[in-house]
């Protein structure tokens, strides 16, 4: 994936894994994965499902 900070044009970032409690339609919650790309210029976050995103993609992240 091609990223380029929306803010800055900055092309540096960083991913990071975190984990969102969510409700699924049966009202029960589970953990929902989420890829963060951070901006190493100015910090702004694109925030993206891994659930959407695996399915065709593979992303790795960096820690
Ligand atoms: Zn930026």
């Amino acid at each position: 994936m091609d990223f380029k900070c929306l803010k800055c044009g900055n092309e540096k970032y960083q991913v990071r894994t975190t984990f969102c409690a969510e409700k699924t339609p049966g009202l029960k919650l589970e953990l929902g994965t989420y890829y963060l790309k951070i901006c190493l210029n100015c910090g702004y976050t694109e925030m993206y499902s891994a659930k959407v995103l695996d399915k065709d993609e593979e992303l790795k992240p960096e820690y």
